[in-house]
């Protein structure tokens, strides 16, 4: 699993300024083009071949003036638990604040690596200025601007000697012998755990608790009804109150490490709420790292309907997680029991379509034809030929496309390419790339 990294700071310090900078910035064009905004609180990023996952505290925090003191400090608190580094900001044009004090002692409290970060020092008398966040106690502030870039070497350089080389893949320490990872993840209150017993009451003696290997996670195995798979991460779901329930933040974190670590993801909403944002920032994070997904709209009971209710309903879910929108949604209750296993049943079989490998020949066969038919757009006067198509032996679907001049090739192409080849193959509630590659 890639190392978590958290920036933490009271607002306005210039988290989300640093953090756009981080991330990587094909996803806001591919968003520009399908005309949605995303909240983008989560992202990976690399620097010098280390990979990691970083989250911008600050941007789960509504109100983000307003909120007082014990409110960031279990903001930090739980980034603390489920992190493995923090890079913390300190904004120089305010000096050190009462808050930024709050932080630091937290900070000093525990042993995960920190990195000080003294931001805003655009020129070099606010250098000097910054010298005075020695005092935090947390070694001597690296100096940033996010805004213009400089120091942001430096400051990457410093958070990396505490992330350790990335393995290869997802999978590669896996000690369920490779059986489907489900976890079911979704905001406080929607029904998770009461889904999750709805499943396990069907047959106690055949669960059996597996300890997670690196947090207080308690997984389950569950074999039933001809499905076997692990379900992660359900401590928090069958012991009630044992974790922070009611910090959403709290459950954010946590669900972010739980999707890190799944096959397929069952992102649960409440029906009679719909698709909010919170949900929208989960479902980023799972597209982010290639899970599958299936999108359960739980206590479904408690709307009234009619028989074009659950299209209708669907529509405006898929309308909000545009560009991807071939997704699975399953309308269930945990109460009357209602399709709890059909949620199931559909998670597994992403796994399977998540898993799944198209020949070279087979794909040749069928999709050049397609791409023949309607080549990309002449561009600067050539044309761009793709001349073979195939599949890369990764954890889920990735394409290349080669073809004479790839740097011609524009996202609307790659939509058009993505679009045809879910036409083509069943990939639904499975997130895929598409390449063009030279050749
Ligand atoms: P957050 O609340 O910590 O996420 O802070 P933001 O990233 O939203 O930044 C707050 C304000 O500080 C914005 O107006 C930014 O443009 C500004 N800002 C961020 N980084 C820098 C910087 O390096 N130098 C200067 N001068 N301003 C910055
Ligand atoms: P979690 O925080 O996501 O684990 O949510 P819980 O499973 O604790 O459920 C929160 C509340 O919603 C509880 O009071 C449940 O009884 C109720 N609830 C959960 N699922 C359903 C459902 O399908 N129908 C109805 N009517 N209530 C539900």
């Amino acid at each position: 699993m890639k190392s978590l990294v958290a920036i933490v700071g009271r607002p306005n310090v210039g988290k989300s300024t640093f953090f756009n900078r981080l991330v990587q910035r094909r996803d806001a064009i591919v968003d520009a083009i399908a005309g949605v905004t995303r909240d983008r609180h989560y992202g990976h990023s690399e620097w010098i071949g280390k990979h990691f996952n970083i989250v911008d505290t600050g941007g789960y925090v509504q109100g983000s003036e307003d909120i007082f003191e014990g409110e960031i400090r279990k903001q930090v608190e739980a980034a603390l638990t489920e992190c493995d580094a923090i890079l913390f900001l300190v904004d120089v044009e305010d000096g050190i604040t009462h808050d930024d004090k709050e932080i630091a002692a937290i900070l000093r409290r525990q042993d995960k690596p920190v990195v000080l970060v003294a931001n805003k020092v655009d020129n070099h008398q606010r250098a000097a200025d910054a010298a005075e966040f020695y005092t935090l106690g947390l070694g001597e502030p690296i100096c940033m601007s996010s805004i213009n870039g400089s120091g942001t070497g430096e400051v990457l350089d410093a958070l990396v000697q505490h992330i350790p080389d990335t393995p290869e893949g997802e999978g590669t320490e896996d000690p369920w012998d490779g059986l489907p990872k489900l976890a079911i993840v979704g905001r406080p209150n929607v029904g998770k755990s009461s889904l999750t017993n709805a499943l396990f009451e069907e047959e106690k003696s055949i669960v059996t608790d597996i300890a997670g290997t690196t947090r207080d996670t308690v997984n389950a195995h569950f074999n039933k009804f001809g499905m076997e798979f692990i379900l992660l991460d359900t401590a928090g779901l069958r012991k009630k109150g044992k974790v922070n329930q009611d910090l959403e933040f709290y459950s954010n974190m946590r669900s972010i490490r739980t999707i890190e670590e799944s096959d397929v993801c069952i992102l649960v909403i409440d029906a009679t709420q719909g698709f909010e944002s919170q949900d929208l920032s989960i479902l980023n994070v799972i597209e982010k790292n290639h899970k599958g997904l299936v999108i359960l709209v739980n206590k479904w009971d408690l709307v009234e309907k009619d028989h074009k209710s659950m299209d209708e309903y669907k529509k405006l879910i898929l309308e909000r997680t545009k560009p991807f929108v071939d997704i699975p949604v399953i309308f269930t209750s945990a109460i009357t029991k209602q399709r709890v296993l059909k949620g199931i049943e559909e998670a597994m079989d992403v796994y399977k379509r998540r898993s799944s490998r198209i020949t070279t020949s087979k794909l040749n066969d069928e999709m050049l034809p397609v791409v023949k038919h309607m080549p990309p757009p002449i561009y600067k006067g050539k044309e761009v030929k793709i001349k073979y198509i195939t599949q890369l032996p990764t954890h889920y679907p990735q394409f290349v496309y080669f073809c004479n001049l790839p740097q011609y090739v524009k996202e609307p192409y790659y939509r058009y390419v993505e679009n045809q080849m879910r036409k083509h193959y069943d990939f639904t509630g499975v997130p895929m790339e598409i390449y063009f590659r030279k050749k």
